[in-house]
């Protein structure tokens, strides 16, 4: 049996997902005292994941983070294959004839339902298509929304709606110069919203945006910040949270609420308006959305573990449309073990394990290890346990019968597909650069497959909306 991690045979790993918790994994892995292949896997032509699909275009300053992982790429030890959807071009069974390890890193896509009637009427949509249809991620380009409404509702309590509030508050002038999709732009400088309301189940101490994110509503153009005083009136439970040290960020969450009470609107036209002990029931309307009803809640228990209690009473809003942003979950490959409820493939320190088994060979990591919570940096720590896991492993796994990325671009090929290498994504980047500084953005992207592999083949066409 071959020694792996030798030169005669280098340690040659799969990785599937582009995001950060892939090029962390990825970087782990090079740097090992060993030699080692690896070959990441997206699904998307345009590598990254949610730096690119996720982060608000108006947060730039986040997306330098790429340039660590184009570090990453130049590794000679290192290829990427984009336009690849594992478990569609090729199994995770086949991933193993040519690989000795396959890390997936495939993150959380899909959201969480709120589970209430009248959540499948048209207007009623979900933060994870909303921010996909902003930044440009082809899966989205066709979705439709509508904000010709006055209204807008939004449930949840993080800083995914918080970024979908602060897009909806926004003037175009303020958006104009990020990586917002035109398109976006467009039907954004038309909206109609003059109200957008954010809806947490808990109370103002336990939100879960951050304190900048916050501040932010408080700054914009056109815009400004509505909090109910009885919101912020806390019990007992609550003002003990605030004393603890380890809630210092909910604490300045809670100040920065509190100077939102003597905000003055200074001809701002648009108001974004906090409610808190609020769990939506029911979503209603006519066809769509023309109003959601919520339950009044009340906090019990100790500090830090209150339960929220619904009252029996209720309060209708009126709205044009209502987004959801109560989490992401990941989703199945077809072969590997998931776990639905949790929405991850499930793990012991990285290693995929079903009903305690352990599957020697395959690893997780980053959102779909451990579920949709966690920043960019996150993914740092997270992959590096498991790239531990995976040496700790070295002698135990299975070589591969075909060690050769060439053959397998040889199969993805057989099979039509056009994988796409790094130095493609950088003539991407190039275009959408260039495209960008037309108007005036630091890039302008391809939001759909066909614009971006055009870029790569020079086959632009000047009129044709890509
Ligand atoms: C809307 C939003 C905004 C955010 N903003 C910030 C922020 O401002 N700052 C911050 O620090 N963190 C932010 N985060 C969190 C951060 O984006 C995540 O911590 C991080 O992206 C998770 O990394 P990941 O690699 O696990 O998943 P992802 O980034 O989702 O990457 C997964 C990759 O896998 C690919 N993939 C999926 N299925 C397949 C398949 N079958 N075959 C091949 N490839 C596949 C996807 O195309 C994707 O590229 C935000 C998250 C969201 C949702």
């Amino acid at each position: 049996m071959p020694v792996l991690g030798t030169q005669e045979r280098p340690l040659r790993v799969a990785i599937v997902g582009s995001g950060p918790s892939g090029f962390y994994t990825a970087d782990a892995i090079l740097r090992q005292n060993i030699i080692t292949k690896v070959d990441l896997f997206d699904k998307l032509p345009v590598p990254f994941g949610l730096v690119r699909h996720g982060v608000a275009p108006d947060h730039q300053k986040i997306k330098n983070v790429i340039k660590i992982f184009e570090k990453i790429a130049v590794n000679p030890q290192f290829s990427y294959f984009g336009n690849v959807t594992v478990g569609k071009n090729i199994g995770v069974f086949e991933l193993n004839k040519y690989y000795d390890a396959v890390v997936f890193a495939y993150g959380a896509e899909t959201d969480r339902h709120l589970g209430v009637r009248g959540e499948d009427l048209a207007g009623s949509c979900t933060a994870t298509e909303f921010v996909g249809w902003y930044n440009g991620h082809p899966d989205f380009q066709d979705r439709h929304f509508d904000l010709s409404g006055e209204v807008a509702v939004i449930v949840g309590n993080g800083n995914v709606a918080m970024d979908v509030a602060r897009i909806l508050c926004k003037t175009p002038e303020e958006l104009k110069n990020t990586d917002i999709t035109q398109n976006a732009l467009d039907v954004l400088a038309e909206s109609k919203i003059k109200e957008v309301h954010l809806f947490g189940r808990r109370g103002p101490v336990q939100a879960s945006f951050t304190s900048p994110e916050l501040r932010e509503m408080g700054e914009l153009s056109s815009c400004y910040p509505v909090v109910d005083p009885k919101d912020l009136q806390l019990n007992e439970s609550s003002l003990k949270e605030l004393q603890d040290t380890a809630n210092a960020w909910h604490k300045k969450n809670y100040e920065i609420m509190k100077s939102y009470l003597s905000i003055d609107p200074q001809g701002r036209k648009r108001k974004f308006v906090m409610h808190f002990f609020r769990s939506p029931v029911e979503i209603m309307g006519k066809g769509r959305v023309q109003k959601a009803r919520f339950e009044i809640n009340a906090l019990t228990g100790d500090p830090n573990k209150q339960k929220v209690r619904g009252t029996g009473k209720f309060e209708e809003i009126d709205c044009g449309i209502f987004f959801r942003s109560v989490g992401y979950s990941g989703t199945r490959i077809q072969g590997l073990p998931f776990s639905t409820e949790a929405g991850i493939v499930p793990n012991q320190l990285g290693r995929v394990v079903d009903s305690e088994q352990i599957f020697t060979g395959w690893y997780v990591a980053g959102w779909i290890k451990r579920g949709a919570v966690g920043i960019i940096g996150s993914n740092k720590p997270d992959a590096e346990e498991t790239v531990r896991s995976l040496m700790e492993d070295i002698g135990h796994l299975n070589p591969c019968e075909i060690p050769s990325s060439e053959e397998l671009l040889k199969l993805l090929r057989s099979r039509e597909a056009m994988v796409v290498t790094f130095d493609d994504w950088k003539k991407i980047d190039a275009a959408e650069i260039q495209r960008g500084v037309q108007l005036g953005k630091p890039r302008e992207k391809f939001a759909r497959i066909t614009g971006m592999l055009s870029a790569i083949f020079n086959r632009i066409h000047p009129e044709k909306k890509y």
